[in-house]
């Protein structure tokens, strides 16, 4: 199959069941760790690969973020993928108001290196507003961030969790998703408000646009999402859900 057959399949089982795409599905192979999305229908998955798959859903703003990792006929990256999702299910056991984010870090740095992988500081999990896939907070993947938050009641947060056997740094690609700038400045421009009347403030990809042209011309309106790939070509794998901080826990709003 092709990577576009597989995301569009995603994108639009999600309107059947009557959502939207938070984002355009991202289809991240090997080496590449997150933002890759199919613009043309090319390139096909092959035996061997190892697929992120990370789906976003909204309805009316709201939105449930989740990835998994799989392998295409071959079972070589079987630690990578335990590691990970590990990882999350032991960041969200540690869940609850109250708890820091830099607590989350170590708990699926521990983990993560206990299985003899490397988290990737540079991918973070992130918080979740309405209409706003990263909402400020960060929630990293490794017990040494320079940052740190305590969580509340209420917080929706996603916690993704990256593995890799290389030193776990990423350098950027070519962006192929973007989204606008909540700019009330803009707000004038026709094409910001062309594109904001279709996508709003999350994010979105050439292949989504009646006119793709207008990317051109919205240029400084975007935010880009650079394609993310592990420095020394590394596989890389990842796990995420969504919840819900609560006062003694947490609810997983992913499957
Ligand atoms: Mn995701
Ligand atoms: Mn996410």
């Amino acid at each position: 199959m092709t990577l576009l057959e597989v995301a569009e399949y995603a994108e639009d089982l999600t309107r059947k069941m009557g959502g939207e795409a938070a984002f355009p599905c991202n289809i991240s192979i090997n080496e590449i760790a997150s933002h890759y999305t199919p613009l043309k229908g090319k390139r096909t998955f092959a035996a061997g690969n190892l697929v992120k798959l990370d789906v976003g859903v909204h309805v009316n703003g709201y939105i449930a973020d989740t990835a998994a990792t799989i392998e295409v006929d071959t079972h070589i990256n079987g630690t990578l993928i335990e590691a990970a999702k590990e990882a999350l299910d032991g960041a969200i056991k540690e869940t609850r108001a109250g708890v820091t984010t830099r607590h989350l870090g170590s708990v699926m740095e521990h983990i993560i290196r206990a299985r003899g992988c490397r988290p990737i500081p540079d991918l973070t999990g992130h918080s979740i507003g309405r209409y706003a896939v990263h909402n400020g907070l960060n929630i990293p993947n490794h017990g040494h961030a320079g940052y740190s938050n305590t969580l509340e009641v209420g917080d929706v947060i996603a916690i993704e969790p990256f593995t890799t056997k290389g030193n776990g740094l990423v350098k950027h690609g070519k962006a192929r998703i973007v989204s606008l700038v909540n700019n009330s400045m803009n707000r004038s421009d026709p094409v910001y408000r062309n594109i904001r009347a279709q996508f709003n403030t999350l994010p979105f990809t050439s292949r989504w646009m009646n006119d793709p042209d207008e990317l051109k011309q919205a240029g400084t309106f975007l935010r880009k999402y650079p394609v993310l790939i592990e420095k020394d070509s590394y596989p890389v794998a990842q796990a995420e859900h969504t919840l819900i901080v609560t006062e003694n826990g947490c609810e997983v709003i992913t499957a």
